[in-house]
């Protein structure tokens, strides 16, 4: 069986890693938080002193960081997993990162015989813990066939899209279509509301039509309880529409919804609701019309 190391155990890295250890793998585990650290060591794990550390101990590097500038540092940066890499070891970035920037990386590893994939995930955390998550694999087709199973352990759907950066290419289509179906729920809701029509029963009579979508049924639910403890913080998708706006510029394609995106997310984060589920981005509307979209408490 091949060593695996796990690199960024945060609200997604943590649960995948522990899956990993309950299917029978042995991990090799590294973040700067020694919290996440001790629960996995606890649960079987070995604990590595740095992230070259890792990669000296490791067949495969799983990685789970927040974004480009993280991934950059570890595996390239100075005492970086490159160092520690031999050739023959495959690198699996499961990051959210600007596609790009997975094509770089791969070129400076491919240099020590080290190849990598690009598997972003969609799911969050409920999906994390269950080991459902949807993911999406960029790079060489025998690299991804070599770890499928691996991958299998973490995600209920693993699919090789194409070309190194094509996973993150793939992510940032579906961050785009996710963060406007928040905003269209928000948008409508919210006229409801005004309106003086309960948005619960709304929700209720729209959910089984062409409005129905696996966004609307995991964040309605939240939206009218006022609950935005994340989950996916407001802040991670405001990183990750930048990055479609970033690719969107090299690339010279049109994002004009994912442009008003950008101004939402970023009027949120600047109130201090970073840390909020993006299901919180009903608030931007909600300050906007002076209403809040919640349950009616008189139960009719
Ligand atoms: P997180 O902030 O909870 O976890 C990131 C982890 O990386 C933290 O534990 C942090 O300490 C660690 N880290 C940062 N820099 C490091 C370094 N230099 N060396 C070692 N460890 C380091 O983030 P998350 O919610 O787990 O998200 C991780 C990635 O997955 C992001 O790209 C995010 O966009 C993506 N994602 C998140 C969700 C979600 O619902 N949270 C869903 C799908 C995809």
């Amino acid at each position: 069986m091949e060593n695996i190391g796990f690199i960024g155990l945060g609200i997604m890295g943590k649960p995948m890693a522990g899956n990993l250890i309950r299917a029978g793998h042995r991990l090799v585990v590294f973040d700067i938080r020694p919290e996440p650290v001790e629960e996995l060591v606890r649960a079987g794990a070995k604990a590595a002193k740095s992230t070259r550390d890792v990669a000296l101990q490791s067949d495969i590097v799983l990685t789970m960081l927040p974004n480009s500038p993280e991934v950059i540092d570890v595996v390239l940066g100075e005492e970086g997993a490159i160092e520690g890499m031999k050739p023959g070891t495959v690198l699996i970035d499961m990051s959210s990162i600007d596609p790009l920037v997975s094509r770089e990386i791969s070129e400076k590893l491919k240099h020590k015989g080290v190849a990598m994939l690009d598997a972003p995930v969609s799911g969050g955390e409920p999906k994390a813990v269950d080991g459902t998550l949807a993911i999406m694999a960029g790079g060489p087709r025998e690299i991804f066939d070599r770890v499928k199973d691996i991958l299998g352990v973490m995600g209920a759907t693993v699919t090789h899209v194409g070309e190194i950066g094509s996973g993150n290419t793939a992510k940032l289509a579906n961050q785009i279509i996710v963060a406007l179906n928040i905003a269209a729920m928000s948008e409508a809701m919210v006229l409801a509301t005004r309106a003086g029509v309960d948005p619960e029963k709304v929700f209720q009579a729209i959910r089984g039509g062409l409005a129905g979508s696996t966004a609307l049924e995991a964040k309605m639910p939240l939206i009218l309880d006022g609950q935005f403890k994340p989950g996916f913080r407001i802040e991670l998708h405001l990183k990750d529409i930048r990055n479609v706006l970033d690719t969107a510029r090299k690339l010279d394609a049109p994002v004009i919804l994912s442009e008003k995106m950008m101004e939402i997310l970023r009027s949120l984060a600047e109130e201090g609701k970073g840390k909020d589920d993006h299901g919180g981005i009903v608030q931007y509307y909600e300050k906007l019309a002076g209403v809040k979209v919640r349950r009616k408490t008189d139960g009719h």
